[in-house]
């Protein structure tokens, strides 16, 4: 079996490998360094380099190992998490050690984004139910890392099972409490936790320390976690595979590397109907292609329905927080249909070349967009919330 690791599963430049094709790889072993903002990359598995071009292909040993090569001893927890290669797992892919490694934090906020914010994804709260003191610890751990004063858990009133474990894990701790967000999407994002744990309206382009906060996802707390106890570097990630498939089922610590397709077939396979393969959440996922593999970043792995087919002119309506411009060009384009007019969300302004919602999960009235797009030639519109 082949495994797939790209040497780009973070923010920032290409790792640079350092291995060379034909080497024995030992499943944790560091393969790849950064190369400028990054962060290192370990072998999931056992098995011989094949191949080195954006990714380090391995053929794996049939046989592997239980154990795996640890990360080596470090002076502080900070530098564990750093040698780990833990990245935000929710699908930014932030160095995590830079984004803790913060003054600004001290006397701050720590706050675990538990929204699983995109429908049908599952994997995170399925964690935070079956291992609620390892959060609790993790929790602990970044606290004394940041020196932040009190840690949130920021988490959606649906969850039910998951807010009664966390609650019994956390109730004689003083500086770790849980907070409601709103059943609504985008309630995960950054600017919705800020706004809902501390009342503060963060500006587009700010970034949560300016508010001495940071923000880590619940997997990501959990690479923190291992990489502090057990000296395990990044080599899993867990997953939910769900739309058209036989069985949607959540898996948990599965190899980074392994093709998406090997998990549609553990799901029984397609069913029928289905048609493309997004690589992540059903609003902000990208297709899959065709050597997709598991990534620090890739959460789900969601199968669409067979496109219908429609030739009309179509209008976009992109939004910040869901799907953009060139998503909903290739979902036009997929029904064999044409834009001809294209448009933002009337709250998207422009900060530093890049348009950002001003005020995520408030979305307005769109008639104004709609005319617009209508007047453009649309006679129909594609809308990406
Ligand atoms: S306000 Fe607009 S850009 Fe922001 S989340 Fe809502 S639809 Fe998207």
């Amino acid at each position: 079996m082949e495994i797939r690791i790209a040497l780009k599963q973070h923010v920032g430049a290409p790792c640079k490998a350092i291995v060379k094709v034909g080497d024995e790889v030992k499943k944790g072993q560091l393969i790849a360094l950064p190369d400028g903002l990054g962060a290192n990359i370990h072998a999931s598995l056992s098995g011989k380099v094949t191949t080195i071009d954006d990714a380090i292909t391995i053929m794996a040993d049939e046989n592997q190992p239980d154990d795996y090569v640890k990360i080596e001893d470090t002076e502080s927890n900070l530098d564990a998490i750093i040698a780990a290669g833990v990245v935000g797992a929710g699908g930014a892919g932030f160095p995590t050690g830079i984004k803790l490694n913060s003054e600004a934090l001290k006397d701050g906020y720590l706050m675990l984004n538990a929204a699983e914010c995109e429908p049908l994804l599952a994997h995170n709260i399925k964690f935070i139910e079956e291992n609620p003191k390892l959060i609790i610890r993790g929790l602990q751990y970044l606290l004394d890392i940041t020196k932040a004063k009190m840690a949130y858990i920021a988490i959606k009133k649906k969850h039910r099972d998951a807010i009664l474990a966390l609650s019994k894990e956390s109730k004689e701790i003083p500086n770790i409490e849980l907070k409601f967000l709103p059943n609504m999407y985008p309630a995960g994002d950054e600017r919705v936790i800020v706004r809902e744990i501390l009342g503060e309206i963060m500006e587009p382009g700010v970034l949560p320390s300016e508010f001495q906060s940071v923000i880590v996802n619940v997997e990501t707390l959990k690479n923190c976690v291992y990489a502090i106890e057990d000296r395990k570097p990044v080599i899993t990630k867990d997953l939910t595979v769900d739309g058209k498939v036989k069985e949607a089922k959540v898996f948990l610590d599965q190899p980074i590397g392994m093709s998406i397709s090997h998990y549609i077939d553990a799901c029984g396979g397609f069913s029928i109907g289905s048609g493309e393969i997004v690589i992540g959440g059903p609003f902000t996922g990208k297709r899959a292609g065709d050597k997709a593999a598991v990534t620090k970043i890739s959460g789900g792995i969601l199968v669409g329905v067979e496109f219908p087919h429609d030739e009309r002119d179509f209008g976009i309506l992109a939004c910040e927080c869901g799907a953009d411009e060139a998503r909903l060009t290739e979902i036009v384009e997929s029904m064999g249909g044409r834009v001809v007019a294209s448009t933002k969300c009337k709250r998207m302004i422009e900060v530093n070349g890049r348009y950002r919602c001003n005020k995520p999960g408030e979305c307005p009235g769109q008639a104004e967009s709609v005319l617009k797009l209508k007047a453009g030639g649309a006679k129909v519109i594609i809308a990406g919330t």
